[in-house]
């Protein structure tokens, strides 16, 4: 790990001043410390964000549950407001990493995580090609061990997924994200923020290393989740044991019932692509059923044509359907 000088913003203002070709942010540390050691990153100057107290904050404002990026996911996985509001989020906010990060690990730095393939996560120099870490040397993973990779919209640059779980459930509560930079504040929608790799390459970026919209001088503050009364909603997360394990693939349902059928859907995966996944086919076809198993998940197993698994991840398609029609059963119930 090289050697690098460290200061604590006190003011958005401060942060946002940073220097992004020299310096990075740092909030609960829990990934940018393994870049460091890996040497995916190597900043000169590190900007620490704890001491902006605004972004702290985990409010209902009107008919919008705010959060602050500074907010960890312990803190909004037990918020009665976030419990109460938006199960979903709570649940993938606590079924994220382990007790101990979720004490550290903010809700704004963990949609900026990177991939977890394994190919990507190893010590330089690397022994293969990898063209998240080194442009144009090369996707060890397409034809190598790809078990846990994108089924969707993938590329021969790339075959990586995001792996957030948090993301996954803001996407479906149709959040928005807030940014500031030094050009101003906007607001993107959670389910916009990540790019997949054809909307990369769109934007005339490397699909392989552009990940979201966010841009060099720009920082995450803060989440709005729309309140939608009578909504209900739920998040599952199939991994190979029940703690700290990153999801094979994870499902987030919000539903509205009336009359005990579906009125309303938003269902959204993750771990199948480089973005969070929204099954915009299935929230349609599924309004009009019944929120059981026997009745969605035939629905859900038609809206996988555009799916392309690769040569080891084809049980993420079957996987997936069912985690989706266990999400929309658990926020009915
Ligand atoms: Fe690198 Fe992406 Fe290929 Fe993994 S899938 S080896 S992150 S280029």
């Amino acid at each position: 790990m090289r050697d690098f000088t460290y200061a604590i913003a006190r003011t958005l203002d401060q942060a946002i001043a940073t220097d992004p070709s020299r310096a990075m942010l740092i909030a609960g540390g829990t990934e940018l410390l393994n870049w460091f050691r890996l040497g995916v990153a190597a900043p000169d100057h590190v900007v620490d964000l704890a001491g902006i107290e605004d972004l702290k904050r985990i409010t209902i404002e009107g008919e919008v549950l705010t959060i602050g990026a500074l907010s960890t996911l312990a803190e909004v996985g037990d918020h009665p407001a976030v419990r109460t509001h938006a199960p979903v989020l709570a649940q993938a906010c606590l079924a994220a990493a382990s007790p101990q990060i979720r004490n550290r690990a903010t809700l704004g730095g963990n949609v900026l995580q990177k991939t977890r393939c394994a190919y990507f996560r190893a010590e330089e120099p690397l022994p293969w090609g990898c063209n998240k870490r080194h442009a144009g040397s090369g996707c060890a993973a397409l034809n190598g061990i790809n078990d846990r990779h994108a089924i969707f919209d993938w590329t021969e640059q790339c075959v990586a997924v995001h792996p957030s779980d948090p993301a996954v459930a803001l996407a479906s509560l149709d959040a928005e994200i807030e940014i500031a930079g030094a050009s101003g504040r906007r607001v993107v929608p959670a389910a916009r923020f990540h790019l997949s790799q054809h909307e990369a390459a769109e934007l005339g970026l490397d699909p392989a290393q552009a990940e979201t919209r966010l841009e060099p001088h720009e920082v995450i503050t803060g989440y709005r989740v729309p309140l939608r009364g009578g909504a209900r909603s739920a998040y599952v997360k199939v991994r190979e044991r029940a703690s700290y394990e990153y999801a094979l693939v994870s499902a987030a349902a919000v539903i509205e019932l009336e009359n005990g059928l579906i009125a309303r859907a938003a269902l959204a995966l993750g771990s199948v692509a480089q973005r969070p996944w929204r099954l915009a086919e299935a929230e349609a076809r599924i309004v009009g059923l019944p929120p059981t198993r026997d009745a969605v998940l035939p629905i859900l197993k038609r809206c996988f044509g555009d799916a392309r698994p690769l040569a080891d991840n084809g049980y993420k398609i079957a996987m997936a359907a069912g985690a989706a029609a266990r999400a929309i059963v658990e926020a009915a119930s």
